[in-house]
């Protein structure tokens, strides 16, 4: 009778990840496939170029442009390259979510890590935790809560999942105070974590 061991996935002797990384990078550069090339340009990228102030630029153009806010809506991937903005191939559709007085959005990927990472930059850790992908889905107004958000009960959650082909940035809804404002001075109010949805501005 063959013994059943629950819940040993990895062997004990499996090296630590930093190693198995190197390793695997290694072997690729040996066949010639410049690994520790790419990801240091990948790392150069996440670095100087797929930041929040991207995303902050779509959010301001739609402040104060109608005309501009409806192409977004209506096709984000299609709108964002107006400003110069790129995404992966594989970010098929980008979906713009508009906050309004009586509708609050946020975003999550329940399977893994999945953002806009090219216009809202690299998920932060909690976006990734286990915790935050369970718990934003069910407990959504507590999660916020817990996150400083602490939304009125007339005011409608929506929360999104993302998936491999559908990205989603949320647009919040514009400050009062900021009006008038020219969309270079707007963008400077947008953070990260507003056009995720677990803050507003
Ligand atoms: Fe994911």
């Amino acid at each position: 009778t063959p013994t059943v061991t629950s819940h040993q996935h990895t062997s004990p002797h499996t090296a630590p990840m930093e190693q198995r990384v190197d390793a695997i990078q290694a072997a690729l550069d040996e066949r010639g496939f410049q690994a520790t090339q790419a990801v240091e340009e990948l790392g150069h990228k996440a670095q100087e170029e797929w930041l929040p102030r991207n995303g902050a630029r779509i959010v301001a153009k739609a402040w104060v442009d109608a005309a501009f806010r409806a192409r977004l809506l209506a096709d984000g991937r299609g709108a964002v390259v107006e400003l110069g903005l790129t995404m992966p191939k594989h970010h098929r559709h980008l979906v713009a979510l508009e906050n309004t007085p009586r509708v609050h959005n946020v975003i999550c990927c329940t399977l893994c890590s999945c953002t806009a990472f090219t216009l809202i930059g690299l998920p932060p850790d909690w976006y990734k935790d286990l915790e935050y992908r369970a718990r934003i889905v069910r407990q959504s107004r507590t999660v916020l809560r817990e996150m400083g958000l602490d939304l009125p009960p007339d005011v409608e959650v929506r929360v999104w999942d993302t998936t491999a082909d559908t990205r989603y940035i949320v647009i919040p809804q514009q400050p009062p105070h900021t009006l008038g404002w020219d969309e270079e001075r707007l963008a400077s109010v947008v953070t990260r974590d507003s056009m995720i949805g677990v803050s507003r501005l």
